[in-house]
């Protein structure tokens, strides 16, 4: 496992909400998320200033369009300096991805099947596989396609990871503490739980970003998993 696993949710409408967090959560955490709404209000002017003071950053834009677009966008992340970036799990998608990447130490993940979908959404879309098998294709599909990592619910990480090997980078939202609130969130694990079922980083949002002192929180979280 990573020294320190915790990337931080910044679910802000502002840069001056996220930036406050970020100054209060000081060198307790160094990995932030920065997903569509942040995205869509501050920019990459936000995520440069992340990461000239010192944060890592995972741009979660979930891109979707065709090649040649997902190509040149993430060339632009990755001469950003993001760390992470995720896209979707399509063949054409990927595969624009991974060019666009080219050298850059960017690192690819791949969303398989979005975990709001059920079978019906699927049926929706044309599919008449079950969740569970189109997961497992699209892993397959990723790591071929020379994808870095997969996002995936905690209580899939044990059979992502199977398919996709010790050398994937497994990362994982949906993880609360026990008695913390859920929120939104229906399946979840604990943060312990998520690491013995072998995720590498555990995106923590509102259990943290919402605490009253989301340093000690934070604390709190790296002592569960045996880091404090
Ligand atoms: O507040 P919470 O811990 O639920 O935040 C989780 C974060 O992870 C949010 O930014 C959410 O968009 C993201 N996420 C998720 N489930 C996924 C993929 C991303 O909750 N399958």
């Amino acid at each position: 496992m990573t020294q320190n696993p915790i990337i931080v949710a910044l679910d802000f409408e502002s840069a001056e909400q996220a930036r406050a967090l970020v100054e209060r959560l000081g060198e307790t955490v160094s990995f932030y998320k920065v997903g569509l709404e942040l995205y869509a209000a501050a920019g990459m002017e936000f995520v440069r200033e992340l990461i000239a003071g010192g944060q890592d950053v995972f741009l979660d834009l979930k891109l979707y369009d065709i090649g040649e677009t997902v190509k040149r966008a993430t060339a632009q992340a990755a001469r950003g300096g993001a760390r992470f970036l995720t896209v979707h799990g399509s063949r054409a998608v990927m595969q624009g991805a991974v060019e666009g990447r080219g050298a850059a130490g960017l690192k690819l993940l791949a969303v398989t099947v979005l975990t709001s979908f059920d079978r019906d959404d699927l049926a929706d879309m044309g599919y008449s596989c079950s969740v569970p098998d189109l997961v497992e294709l699209r892993v397959r599909k990723a790591m071929e396609a020379g994808i870095d990592g997969i996002v995936c619910s905690p209580l899939e990480v044990a059979s992502v990871r199977a398919i996709a090997g010790h050398t994937a980078i497994l990362v994982t939202p949906g993880v609360r503490s026990a008695g913390a609130g859920k929120g939104d969130q229906k399946r979840v694990a604990t943060p312990a739980e998520a690491v013995r079922n072998g995720a590498d980083y555990l995106v923590i949002g509102r259990q943290i970003t919402r605490a009253e002192d989301p340093r000690e929180e934070a604390l709190r979280i790296l002592s569960e998993i045996g880091l404090g």
